[in-house]
């Protein structure tokens, strides 16, 4: 538990330092290792240790939050500031409009998006596109994943214990995943899948008849790679 005026964490549901209401997640912060070239998620309270899991090097203070910036989306960003590729090779994240690129931030505006016309992006896209690998990418999600190790064990063990205790009230055949064929709600599948230990839950796709092809492709992947889930699909003409 954490109590959020103090900067404290307890065992209790108040704090017994100020008497305040404690929450149950303690917040993080993300801090850079310049020596493996990727982002630390701390807790708050750990913050003191300010060392690299991996390299043991000490970090320097990022941003509340980050997300990593895939090749597509790198290139897209390049394209608006005229220089296509020029970070290919290097650890891109990002926090709402502020990049990071190998942990020097740059701000992208709306401004930027406004420069060119849709038609020159798309042909820049493309003809960067082959280039454009996922070779460095990988390599830093890599480190990023085996750095963040124990924090990610202790999401996926805090929604683990959420999903079975929200399932709990009811009974097992009126528990769904409703998948739209997105990340989120891939995690998701997969965090109830094995919360409940139950290969065969159900999922329901709700088509909204406006989704992508890439997004019914993925659909039909996810069904072939789950054969033991049930899955539903729900036509939803009316969003449409
Ligand atoms: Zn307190
Ligand atoms: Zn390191």
């Amino acid at each position: 538990m954490w109590c959020r005026n103090c900067n404290h964490e307890t065992n209790g549901a108040k704090c017994e330092l100020c008497g305040n209401e404690t929450e149950p997640v303690i917040p993080t912060e993300v801090f850079w290792c310049d020596h493996c070239n990727i982002p630390i998620i701390k807790e708050v309270n750990d913050s003191k240790t300010k060392k690299c899991p991996l390299c043991q090097s000490d970090l320097n203070y990022l941003s509340a939050d980050i997300r990593p910036v895939f090749p597509e989306e790198r290139l897209l960003v390049e394209i608006l500031l005229d220089e296509p590729m020029k970070y290919h090779d290097q650890s891109v994240w990002a926090n709402n409009n502020r990049y990071y690129f190998n942990g020097k931030s740059k701000v992208i505006t709306t401004k930027y998006y406004k420069k060119y016309d849709p038609e020159y992006i798309i042909s820049e896209l493309e003809k960067y596109k082959k280039l454009n690998t996922y070779e460095y990418f990988d390599c830093f999600i890599s480190d990023f994943t085996k750095a963040n190790a124990q924090r990610n064990y202790y999401i996926i063990d805090e929604a683990h214990r959420f999903i079975r205790e929200e399932a709990s009230h009811y009974p097992t055949e009126s528990v769904v995943v409703s998948f739209s064929g997105g990340k989120d709600s891939t995690v998701t599948a997969d965090l109830a899948v094995k919360a409940l230990s139950e290969p065969s839950l159900v999922h329901i796709f709700g088509n909204t008849t406006l989704e992508f092809p890439t997004t019914l492709d993925y659909a039909e992947r996810f069904r072939a790679d789950n054969p033991k889930t049930i899955f539903r699909i729900a036509l939803n003409r009316e969003q449409g």
